[in-house]
C-alpha cells in the first residue's frame, strides 16, 4: 500500500473519506495508547476535508490530535519532533496532479514511518483491525497556530541570519500554488530579502503550473528572472520538501548541480563527514568533497530510504538530485525552505553570485531518459542490462538499485520507477556527448529488448 513515499492514489477513486478513514483507523490500533498525533496537509482542492477525516478517525481511536492545517511536509515534520508527539500523519501527494492525493506517515523521531511501522498498519487495514474507543476513551483535536512559526523559526537558526540580512538578497519565489504559499514568504522576510511571489496563493487546481519543479514547468520563472534580475530564483514543489533554483543570468540550475554545491558546503563546513545520496547521484559530489574530508555513501531511491541511512551512518548531509536536499543539523528530512535559507548562506558567506559557484563544481553532465517497460517484464530486462554493454567496456557493475554500469567513460544506470511502468536511465561523464551517448544507446537497447520480449509474449 505505501509506496516509496507513502500512499498516493486519485481523489474520489481509489482514494476514498472510506479509505482514508480506515487507514488513519489502523495507524490508530497500531499506535494503541500513544499520543499525541500531528495532522497536517499541503493546499491541494480535497486536503483540508480528508486531513480532518484522518484527523477524526485517529481521535476516535483513541488518539489526541493537534492539527497544524496547511504547511509543507518538511514543516509538519519538524513540528511532530519539536512538539514531542507519538507520530504524524500528512495529507499529501507531493508534486504529483491535481486529481492525486495521499497519505504520509511522520514517526516520532521526524522521520517516515519505518518499513515495520508500514507493515503492521498494512496488516492492520488487511484485516480490517480499527479500533472502536467508547465515549471516555476519545481522543481531543486541537489546533496549533503556532506551527508555521516554530518551523521558520528552526530554519533561521540554522543560518547566519545576519549576514544575509546585509546583503539585501532580491528573491523570486515560485511556490507554484502550493504549501509553501504560508511559509516560504515569511522566511524570505525575516531574511531581510526583498522578494517576489508567483503563483503564490493556495490553490489545488495549480492554475500557475504543474506541480513538479522541472525546468520545463519553471519558464514562467525563468522568464521572469531574465526580464527582472534578481540573485536568486527558487521554486517549490506541492509539498515544498524540494526546492529547484534558476541563477542571476537566469538560468535554471540542474539539481545535482545544488546537491554538489551544498555537500560540498556542509562537509567544508563539518570539517569532514559522510554524505549520503542514492546510485542516481552524480560522481561530482564524492570529487568535490574528498578535499575537506567528506565521502559518500550510496543507498537506493526513495528520502525515507536516504534520512534513515543518516542517521545510521550520522550523515552531515544528504538528498537526491531532484532537489530534495537533508541537512542533517536541521532534520533528517529533504526541506525545500531550508535548501533555500542555505543557499543564500552560502552566497552571503562566499559573496560569491550562484553561477559562479556552480562553474566552479566538477564538470560533470548527467542526462535522463524514460523508457516505457511494462510492469511483468522488468525483472528480465534488468537481467539482461550488463550484457548490453559492449563486452570489455563495464568496469564495475552495482546492483544496490537497478543495474548501475561503470565504463572508462562514466556510467550509465537502468531502474524501474516505483510508480509508472518505465524504466528511468540515467547517464553520467565529464563529457556531455559521451553521457548522451552512453544514454542513447542504452535507450535503444532496452527499447529494442522490451520490443522483442513483448512480441514473444
Ligand atoms: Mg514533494
Amino acid at each position: 500500500m505505501f509506496g516509496t513515499n507513502g500512499i498516493r492514489e486519485v481523489v474520489g477513486k481509489t482514494l476514498t473519506v472510506r479509505f482514508v478513514s480506515d487507514i488513519a483507523s489502523a495507524v490508530a490500533f497500531v499506535h494503541s495508547g500513544m499520543g499525541p498525533a500531528v495532522v497536517g496537509t499541503d493546499a491541494r482542492t480535497s486536503s483540508p476535508a480528508l486531513g480532518r477525516v484522518a484527523a477524526g478517525a485517529l481521535a476516535m481511536g483513541g488518539i489526541d490530535v493537534i492539527e497544524v492545517g496547511v504547511l509543507p511536509t518538511p514543516a509538519v515534520q519538524y513540528n511532530v519532533k519539536a512538539l514531542g508527539a507519538a507520530f504524524g500523519l500528512i495529507v499529501t501527494a507531493s508534486h504529483n496532479p491535481p486529481e492525486f492525493n495521499g497519505v504520509k506517515g511522520i514517526a516520532g523521531d521526524g522521520l517516515e514511518f519505518t518499513r515495520a511501522t508500514e507493515r503492521a498498519i498494512e496488516e492492520a487495514y488487511a484485516a480490517g483491525r480499527f479500533v472502536a474507543k467508547g465515549y471516555q476513551e476519545i481522543g481531543t483535536l486541537s489546533t496549533d497556530g503556532l506551527a508555521i512559526k516554530r518551523y521558520v523559526d528552526g530554519v533561521l537558526s540554522r543560518v547566519d541570519v545576519e549576514a544575509i540580512r546585509a546583503r539585501k538578497f532580491r528573491v523570486v519565489l515560485d511556490c507554484g500554488n502550493g504549501a509553501s504559499t504560508g511559509t516560504s514568504p515569511v522566511l524570505l522576510q525575516h531574511m531581510g530579502t526583498r522578494y517576489t511571489t508567483l503563483n503564490g496563493n493556495p490553490d489545488g487546481t495549480f492554475p500557475g503550473h504543474d506541480s513538479e519543479p522541472t525546468e520545463e514547468n519553471l519558464q514562467g520563472l525563468v522568464q521572469h528572472m531574465r526580464a527582472m534580475p534578481a540573485d536568486l530564483g527558487v521554486a517549490h514543489d506541492g509539498d515544498a520538501d524540494r526546492a529547484v533554483f534558476v541563477d542571476e543570468k537566469g538560468r535554471f540550475v540542474p539539481g545535482e548541480k545544488i546537491f554538489t554545491l551544498m555537500a560540498r558546503e556542509t562537509v567544508r563546513q563539518h570539517g569532514g563527514g559522510v554524505v549520503v545520496t542514492p546510485v542516481t547521484s552524480s560522481d561530482a559530489v564524492a570529487e568535490a568533497i574528498a578535499p575537506f574530508g567528506g565521502r559518500v555513501r550510496f543507498t537506493r531511491v526513495g528520502s525515507p530510504v536516504v534520512s534513515r541511512a543518516m542517521q545510521e551512518d550520522k550523515g552531515v548531509f544528504g538528498g537526491e538530485e531532484n532537489g530534495g536536499l537533508i541537512f542533517a543539523d536541521h532534520q533528517l528530512a529533504r526541506d525545500g525552505a531550508m535548501s533555500l535559507a542555505a543557499v543564500l548562506d552560502v552566497l552571503a558567506r562566499t559573496q560569491k553570485p550562484l553561477s559562479e559557484l556552480i562553474a566552479e563544481l566538477p564538470p560533470y553532465h548527467l542526462v535522463k531518459r524514460k523508457v516505457p517497460c511494462p510492469v511483468e517484464l522488468r525483472e528480465k530486462v534488468l537481467a539482461e542490462v550488463p550484457s548490453m554493454m559492449d563486452r570489455g567496456q563495464a568496469t564495475e557493475i552495482t546492483t544496490l538499485d537497478g543495474v548501475k554500469v561503470r565504463t572508462s567513460e562514466g556510467w550509465v544506470l537502468v531502474r524501474p520507477s516505483g510508480t509508472e511502468p518505465i524504466y528511468r536511465i540515467f547517464a553520467e561523464s565529464r563529457d556531455r556527448k559521451k553521457a548522451e551517448g552512453l544514454a542513447d544507446s542504452m535507450t535503444k537497447s532496452v527499447n529494442d529488448l522490451v520490443r522483442s520480449l513483448s512480441a514473444r509474449s
